[in-house]
């Protein structure tokens, strides 16, 4: 059958500002899109009331309009759509693909320290799990967990990374609904990108075990797994992830010192993807030849002298 149209997305939490990485994980989502003609759509991970506000998204979106980041349609609210996560831990309950965990704080603090004691990992093993859900305290409050497979591997076909393998014994049964009845950020994402109809996702390599979870959480709806692909993370000169000690983060900051839109793209394409020698390259030699199956492995280093000379040129 004919490929599909590729569906990507950039999901950032409103932190107040749009980081350089970001702005690469955007760049490389949306080049994905205009290459193989799909849509890029924008979802703000909002779910964290107290760090949420209209600022922190405003600035969120003038920082891709800047470096001319379209996307399609209207950004979806995360948080927006928590009953809709509710329905879905309710589906998978229902189907006995998660179950109540009543475990209390205590009885979790003893397991982590009997785990330390032995010098083991800790992964929660809930009792819950087999137990007659008629025995359960009444009135005790509960967490959802996913029932997720507790021997073989999960293993993660990446576009950038590989085949990555997990071995489900060191995954516990992911929490997909808290005690107060709130979806999780690996339920929320699993559900938003399935309704989204995302095909491909694009982000950073930081959440790569969060794939592995996520792949239980679509076997359990039965749901179409997305493609991978985990983009390295970006490291300052020094080696070491990149931090305010090695300058500026923040979109809007090099757009005050100056830089021009398309040489921040051209720059931030090339940390992690590169077309043979080519240095300057216009929006439509990206287009042209961006592909995600080409981008590096390992991590890509922000080197300022290099953004100066790209900006020269433009
Ligand atoms: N909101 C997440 C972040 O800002 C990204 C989640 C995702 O791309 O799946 O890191």
């Amino acid at each position: 059958s004919p490929a599909r149209a590729p569906v990507v997305r950039f999901a950032p939490s409103p932190t107040g500002y749009l980081h350089i990485g970001g702005a690469r994980t955007a760049l490389f989502n949306w080049l994905y899109a205009k290459a193989k003609g799909g849509t890029f759509l924008l979802r703000i991970e909002d779910t964290d009331r107290e760090r949420n506000n209209p600022a922190a998204v405003a600035a969120i979106l003038d920082g891709l309009r800047w470096l001319e980041l379209d996307w399609d349609g209207e950004p979806v609210s995360q948080f927006s759509q928590a009953d809709r996560h509710r329905e879905v831990a309710e589906a998978l309950l229902a189907q006995g693909a998660a179950y109540r965990c009543y475990l209390t704080p205590e009885e979790l603090d003893q397991m982590r320290k009997a785990a330390e004691a032995e010098k083991r990992p800790f992964t929660v093993q809930s009792p819950w799990r087999d137990r007659d859900p008629a025995d359960a305290p009444e009135g005790q409050p509960f967490a959802v967990r996913l029932k997720a497979p507790r021997e073989g591997e999960t293993v993660i076909e990446d576009r950038v990374q590989g085949r990555v393998v997990f071995q489900n014994k060191e995954l516990d049964d992911l929490i997909i609904l808290r005690s107060d009845g709130n979806p999780t950020y690996n339920l929320a994402v699993v559900v938003d990108d399935h309704d989204m109809g995302v095909t491909h996702v694009i982000r950073g390599v930081d959440h790569l075990t969060n794939a592995a979870r996520q792949t239980q959480i679509y076997r359990g709806m039965g749901w179409d797994v997305p493609v991978w692909a985990h983009v390295p993370l970006i490291h300052g000169s020094d080696g070491a992830k990149l931090s305010k000690r090695h300058g500026a983060q923040g979109v809007e900051e090099y757009r005050a010192m100056g830089y021009l839109p398309a040489a921040l793209r051209n720059y931030l394409v090339r940390l992690g993807w590169s077309h043979g020698d080519d240095e300057i390259m216009s929006t439509e030699d990206l287009v042209r030849w961006f592909d995600i199956d080409d981008t590096n492995k390992s991590p890509a280093r922000f080197d300022f002298k290099k953004l100066d000379d790209l900006n020269g040129h433009y």
